[in-house]
């Protein structure tokens, strides 16, 4: 280990737990700061997300830039819609959008950051911290020193749960489910309904679905090869939840199912339901989705956010509802940041992390906030 006269000459080393887009974008944002960073991620395999959309936000699109040589696969609509359950559509409202998945985010970020520094199959276990460093152990790597941890390891943290341990997700009273339909499989009639617009639709007893078109499966961005996306809000209380989140063989989930893991009976219901409840367009574009799949709505405020040498990022750190459309802008937003805070001279670092933690925070608590008031008033969901 480096001594601490010959620490001040070099870059600074960062260890990021978590390669999603909290992790990649920390990764890029610090990399291109000049910093020494790498990324371990404890999923071995390709990655691949069910392949849900995600709304461009500025903060996200700003981690991309022309001069990368990768741009981001976006949808674009003209405007929104609302289609109503007794089979009205609204008129149409001119607001511009542009879409993305993240599956498709997930990829350009790793077009752009240095391969040789992002880690699969490597699971941040503890750390402990010495006078001059911290000593992160990673599965499948070993030891690593280093002079900040990250935890960009998601809404579940394992990092955030042994730093905060009496804190945890709070759950809304209600759930996502969501799917996707490839555009090729889609009947003209309802690809006409949909075709360049953000679609909301209002349900018959509460809550609402949305749908916009999102990059392929190999993430292609042209009309004949995209896929549909759409999301719908539903009420559950806990024991419903629970019985949701039982899987096809028999597994209880705690906070979301994959693809194909959802009960055919499970499935069966929310496409009656869907019948019942939605505008008839709507309803049969959820009736040609193979496998719907669900995810839990909770709210998470850490109460701080940087702990010495160890800081907390993306969903780590806030879990906002989706309503908000700005989970993965705020983990964009977090990551440049961050670079910025680590700019600083190294004896100013502890000043700096504690402005980036004032900054975070006082973000982080709006949006949450927000993200409960537009759950309220658009999804009219939820107990609270
Ligand atoms: C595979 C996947 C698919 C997703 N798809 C969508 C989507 O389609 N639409 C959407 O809105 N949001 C999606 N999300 C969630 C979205 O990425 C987040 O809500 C948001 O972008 C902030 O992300 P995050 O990086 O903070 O957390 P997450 O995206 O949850 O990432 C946390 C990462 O940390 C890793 N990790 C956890 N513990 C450890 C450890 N001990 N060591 C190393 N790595 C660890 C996890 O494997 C995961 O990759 C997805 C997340 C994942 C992981």
């Amino acid at each position: 280990m480096m001594d601490a006269s010959h620490a001040a000459e070099r870059p600074l080393r960062v260890v990021v737990s978590g390669g999603s887009i909290a992790g990649l974008g920390t990764g890029l944002a610090l990399h291109r700061a000049g910093i020494d960073v790498h990324v371990f991620e404890q999923d071995g395999g390709a990655m691949r997300s069910a392949g849900a959309g995600l709304v461009v936000q500025p903060e996200l699109a700003a981690l991309f830039r022309p001069a990368d040589g990768a741009t981001l696969p976006t949808t674009r609509c003209r405007g929104r819609q609302t289609l109503g359950f007794d089979g009205e559509f609204g008129p149409l409202q001119r607001m511009p959008q542009q879409f993305t998945s993240w599956t498709a985010v997930h990829a350009t970020l790793l077009q752009i950051f240095p391969g040789e520094r992002y880690h699969r199959g490597a699971t941040v276990e503890r750390f402990t911290r010495n006078e001059h460093a911290l000593q992160v152990d990673i599965g499948g790597v070993g030891a690593v020193t280093a002079d900040l941890l990250v935890a960009a390891d998601g809404a579940q943290s394992p990092l955030r749960r042994t730093l905060l341990p009496e804190v945890q997700p709070h759950y809304a009273g209600y759930v996502a489910w969501r799917g996707t339909v490839p555009e090729r499989d889609m009947p003209q009639d309802i690809l006409d309904a949909f075709d360049d617009v953000f679609t909301f639709a209002d349900a018959r007893s509460g809550g609402h679905a949305l749908a916009y078109f999102i990059p392929g499966e190999n993430l292609e961005t042209a009309p004949g090869a995209r896929q549909m996306n759409w999301v719908w809000y539903v009420d559950a209380n806990a024991a419903a939840r629970d019985d949701l989140l039982v899987t096809r063989d028999g597994v209880q989930r705690r906070a979301s199912l994959r693809r194909g893991m959802a009960r055919q009976s499970v499935v069966a219901n929310l496409k009656a339901r869907a019948v019942a409840e939605l505008h008839p367009m709507f309803a049969r574009l959820i009736a040609q989705t193979a496998e719907p799949f669900l995810q839990t709505i909770v709210d998470f405020a850490a109460p701080r956010t940087v702990f010495g040498r160890t800081v907390l990022v993306g969903d780590a750190a806030f879990i906002v509802r989706p309503h908000t459309a700005g989970g993965a802008a705020k983990a964009a937003r977090d990551a440049q940041l961050l670079a910025e805070a680590l700019r600083a001279p190294r004896s100013e670092i502890d000043r700096s992390l504690d402005r980036f933690q004032r900054e975070q925070l006082h973000y982080g608590q709006s949006l949450l906030a927000y993200g409960v008031q537009l759950g309220r008033r658009w999804a009219r969901l939820g107990p609270d």
